[in-house]
């Protein structure tokens, strides 16, 4: 199957929940060797089109991070709330307990545009198929 037509049958860039838990993402950054002090287990080759997961040393993903609510409750309008709100108490915005946390890390072949999950909270990896981007999102 072509990366064309696996974003084609995309309504939603990634799941816009995880098992219904809204889902904020933060945006797309090319992976860098250096972007985490405990690098996650990425496989060696993409398992969408078996081409090595780094080129030349350089991982060949892009990753990005996914705020996950805390509560079912909340909505994805909360969270931007939420986060607004902590952008402007800056340091004192740690004394507040957290209405949703960076949880999950996105990881996409730059070949084929295969998706990896990788949820933190529990330590599991997803391989997201077409379903997992629709209105309802991402049930594991
Ligand atoms: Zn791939």
């Amino acid at each position: 199957m072509s990366g064309d037509l696996l974003t084609m049958l995309r309504v939603h860039d990634l799941p816009p929940t995880w098992d219904g838990l809204a889902v904020l993402w933060s945006g797309w950054e090319y992976a860098s060797p250096g972007l985490f002090i405990c690098p996650p287990p990425l496989r060696e080759v993409c398992e969408g089109c078996g081409l090595p997961t780094t080129e030349r040393g350089f991982p060949a993903w892009s990753t990005n991070r996914g705020l996950v609510a805390v509560s079912a409750v909340l909505t994805h309008d909360d969270l931007r709330y939420e986060e607004e709100n902590r952008a402007r108490l800056g340091a004192l915005a740690h004394r507040r307990k957290p209405r949703a946390l960076f949880r999950l890390h996105a990881f996409r072949c730059h070949s084929c545009s295969l998706d990896d999950i990788w949820d933190t909270d529990t330590d599991e990896w997803w391989t997201l198929d077409h379903t997992d981007y629709g209105d309802d999102g991402s049930t594991g």
